[in-house]
């Protein structure tokens, strides 16, 4: 009998740790006796048939390297029922029945669409948003978490040397989990997040406040997702802009905005996340030699385990208000 044929495809944005996931699905597929295959430029390679047989040698040395050495992209011909037409036979041509989609649910929605033409398809959740649900954490977050934190303290230090305002906007469009956990760590007076509706006058009082208890400097920390128009999901440009505009015209403080853009993604990717990936990637690789699929790994409560892919893509992920209200008591002592 032949050997079952694996693909492997990163796709959607890059997050840092793809690269040890997969370096564990390529070996992990070795470990159970089947063929690695790797697909170049997410689904867009997949319809374009840019697919190699990868082995343990192929993976060598990129535990510790941010991005995705299989490189990604967003596909508008996949969306077509054309385009994945050209996905599925391009994968028959190489005897490829099995796939682990590496990405955020955009992906995952283009795995659903592969399951439904017959290949077997398991999810790995990476995306710095950590929007994803059915697992606590996804791949590529911790480490934007944690470069994101790295920044703010360093503009800590010049706010506090000349009493300044930062509005720092660091990445999420539709999440706040950047800004949540971020805001949480490196001290922010407030945490502008799209998940909790906020007061920019309260927002100022609270800084006014804050200096005539003697705190002459504050940090704000606005998710990028605050500027979206939830009508017509349009970036409102500047946002942070307007925000910082309006403190400063409000309190009289000097006030600077820093959005921090793409130095929030790549990076060598933290402990937690080269376990994380580790970990979600071989559980996906066991799950295809279990004969299992349209499922994602998810890891909850230090718990790995495996949800069906249309009932975890249809439920939202939870907001973690604990760390909002927490925040929020420790700024405005
Ligand atoms: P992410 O996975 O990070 O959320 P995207 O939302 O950009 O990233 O999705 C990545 C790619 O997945 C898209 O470019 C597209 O090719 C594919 N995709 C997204 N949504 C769907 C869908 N509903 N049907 C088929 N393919 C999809």
């Amino acid at each position: 009998m032949n050997k079952r044929r694996i693909g492997v495809l990163t796709s959607g944005g890059d997050a840092s740790g793809m690269n040890a996931a997969i370096r564990t699905i390529v070996r992990t597929a070795i470990h159970y006796g089947m063929e690695p295959y790797g697909i170049f430029r997410g689904y867009h390679g997949l319809v374009h048939n840019e697919i190699e047989p990868l082995n343990s040698r192929s993976v060598s040395g990129i535990i510790q390297r941010g991005g995705t050495i299989l490189k990604s992209a967003r596909s508008e011909e996949f969306m077509t029922p054309e385009g994945r037409k050209k996905a599925v036979e391009n994968l028959k041509k190489h005897g490829i029945d099995a796939l682990v989609v590496i990405g955020g649910d955009g992906s995952f929605r283009g795995g659903l669409e592969l399951q439904k033409l017959g290949c077997d398809v398991i999810g790995v959740p990476a995306t710095i948003d950590n929007d994803i649900a059915c697992t606590d954490y996804s791949i590529g977050f911790d480490t934007a978490v944690n470069t994101v934190t790295d920044a703010i303290n360093k503009i800590r230090d010049t706010a506090s040397s000349h009493d300044r305002v930062y509005v720092v906007e660091v990445m999420g469009r539709h999440s706040g989990y950047i800004a949540l956990y971020s805001g949480l760590a490196s001290g922010a007076d407030a945490i502008l997040v799209p998940e909790v509706p906020f007061n920019l006058d309260k927002v100022c009082n609270q800084i006014i406040d804050a200096n005539k208890k003697g705190k002459t400097h504050s940090i704000i920390v606005a998710a990028e997702g605050v500027g979206v128009d939830p009508e017509n999901n349009t970036k409102i440009e500047s946002h942070s802009m307007y925000i910082g505009n309006y403190i400063q015209q409000k309190t009289g403080y000097e006030t600077r905005i820093t959005i921090l853009g793409h130095i929030q993604r790549g990076g060598a990717p933290t402990v937690r996340d080269r376990c994380l990936a580790s970990r979600l990637a071989y559980h996906a690789v066991e799950l295809i030699y279990q004969g299992e699929s349209g499922k994602m790994i998810g890891e909850v409560d230090k718990v790995i385990k495996s949800w069906d892919l249309e009932y975890a893509l249809a439920q939202k992920k939870q907001f973690n208000l604990e760390y909002y209200h927490l925040s929020n008591i420790l700024s405005s002592i």
